[in-house]
């Protein structure tokens, strides 16, 4: 997404494209995995404070712009929606979490499944991370 695609993208879910909210949506397009308000803080450079990049970001799981993951450290991961239309449980992926390295890993191929709810529930974002030892650190071990 270049300057104008990413203005176009937050005016089309409902945000103003300020400066700071277009250099946030930058980091998070350049993200190869989900991110923490620490993680963004780093990657700015503390140009721009956490305040500022904490609102951005909730603004943006407000508007549906991105997913907010808990993969069970202390802090949030965000990582941006790549659902086409709109922002639904059928397009987000299971995450792994390293125990070993902390590492957090997109497996981009496997959907949430989606269960069946008692009637009356209606669901709106699902959480599914699963623990373990990525191929790494495995790999790793038998050295
Ligand atoms: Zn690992
Ligand atoms: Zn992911």
């Amino acid at each position: 997404m270049n300057y104008k695609e990413i203005e176009d993208h937050l005016w089309a879910k409902g945000i103003k494209p300020t400066a700071n909210r277009i250099l946030v949506m930058r980091e998070l397009l350049k993200a190869s995995r989900p991110i923490s308000l620490a993680d963004l803080e780093l990657l700015f450079g503390h140009t721009l404070d956490k305040a500022s990049i904490f609102r951005v970001l909730e603004l943006f799981a407000e508007k549906e712009v991105v997913h907010v993951i808990e993969d069970g450290s202390r802090s949030l991961k965000y990582e941006l929606c790549h659902g086409s239309s709109h922002h639904s449980i059928s397009d987000q992926h299971v995450h792994f979490v390293c125990e070993q390295c902390k590492e957090i890993f997109c497996l981009e191929d496997i959907q949430v499944p989606i269960l069946e709810l008692p009637e009356g529930f209606l669901p709106h974002s699902v959480n599914h991370v699963i623990k373990g030892i990525c191929p790494n650190c495995i790999a790793q071990k038998l050295h």
